[in-house]
């Protein structure tokens, strides 16, 4: 059900605080300590507002939730075990289900095998230049049977996330980010502006020349974007500022992404730092390693973490969002983290187990037979 309801605590700077005056602001239960905030912590804690004893509770602790070192991760000898022990397995995309615009060898059949064995599936990846439906067309086009209600894109979860607080809908939200923002918004029933058009918008400097901004704005959600600008910097710092009670929802804090396989190119996190360092306010992140998506996930399919397995390329983003969740973890080889870096006595972030690709489930259980 789309309108669970959640509620959220806020990541803020002190001074953020002067801001959470309006009734949805109030919504926002606790304040936590930014200095608890880095890349690779969570940095929204979350629990459930749900009175239903039917629904799982949320995990409120995430946020104070310290990585320690575990145990090195041990190499995927046997699948069925890994298989059996969790009724639902969490994917990554990039790297993992593909690479690119190219499919991974063998994920058709191994999705197959876990769909035959009644597993549930569900792919969450934090890029939000798609929505949930462009995304279904993706993996249609490369030959995979998903639907869309089994894809969690940070775009459908910024949208969800304002729904689980009930903003306002006579509220808008200014979009610093592509389509697929835009679009969950829309359908969720949520008035926006911004978005790709401001890209095209310049700021000329006259003396004394003062840029007005919208004060419906009630939320900043800020993505991976193309587009962005000076001038989106200075509309959305106006709004965080000077709107009261105005949110500042991240979709994600990627340090780097890859939009070719050349090099690694700038990600989404350094359009959310340009206005953090404008705002001096930390967003609240829905995207992966935070656990929102994670107790969405969970209220919505009523599971327990326990019995789920994040599979992923990323240790920083993940892993760490299965570890977040309590989840058992499982890194794969197939995109942006190789073994060395995994053994790294630096990296300490370790999955239960690490494996070449997702295929390694049938070509393991082959040869073991
Ligand atoms: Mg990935």
């Amino acid at each position: 059900m789309l309108t669970s309801k959640l509620s959220a605590a806020a990541v803020s700077s002190s001074s953020s605080t002067l801001f959470l005056r309006s009734n949805f602001a109030k919504k926002i239960n606790s304040i936590v300590n930014p200095s608890l905030c880095n890349s690779v912590r969570p940095i929204v804690g979350w629990s459930c507002s749900n009175k239903s004893s039917t629904r799982r509770k949320m995990d409120s602790s995430a946020s104070s939730r310290v990585v320690s070192p575990r145990a090195s991760a041990q190499q995927l000898q046997d699948p069925d075990q890994l298989i059996d022990s969790v009724e639902t397995f969490i994917f990554d995309c990039d790297g993992v289900i593909w690479k690119g615009d190219k499919l991974i060898d063998g994920v058709p059949e191994t999705l197959d095998m876990l769909r035959s064995k009644g597993k549930r599936l569900v792919f969450v990846t934090n890029n939000s230049t798609k929505s949930r439906k462009q995304y279904g067309k993706k993996f249609e086009s490369l030959g995979l049977d998903v639907s869309e209600e089994e894809i969690f894109a940070s775009s459908f979860a910024a949208a969800a996330y304002l729904k689980s607080i009930d903003f306002p809908k006579d509220k808008k939200v200014y979009v610093v980010g592509e389509e697929g923002i835009q679009i969950e918004l829309e359908l969720a029933g949520f008035q926006y502006i911004g978005g790709p058009v401001d890209g095209e918008k310049k700021i000329e400097l006259k003396p004394g020349f003062l840029m007005e901004h919208d004060e419906e704005v009630g939320a900043v959600v800020v993505g991976f974007d193309r587009y962005f600008n000076y001038y989106k910097i200075q509309y959305a710092t106006l709004c965080i500022r000077e709107n009261p009670g105005c949110l500042f929802i991240a979709t994600n804090r990627d340090a780097v992404t890859h939009l070719t396989d050349a090099q690694e190119w700038a990600g989404g996190g350094s359009m959310v730092g340009a206005v953090r360092g404008s705002t001096q306010r930390e967003p609240l992140v829905v995207g992966k390693p935070s656990t929102f998506m994670m107790d969405y996930l969970a209220n919505e399919f009523n599971i327990s973490k326990s019995q789920i397995c994040m599979v992923g390329d990323r240790l920083d983003t993940d892993i760490l969002f299965g570890q977040n969740g309590g989840c058992k973890t499982l890194l794969v080889l197939s995109g942006v983290t190789s073994l060395p870096m995994l053994q790294n006595p630096e990296n300490a972030i370790q999955p239960d187990f690490y494996t070449n690709k997702i295929s390694d489930f049938l070509s393991l259980k082959a040869a073991t037979v």
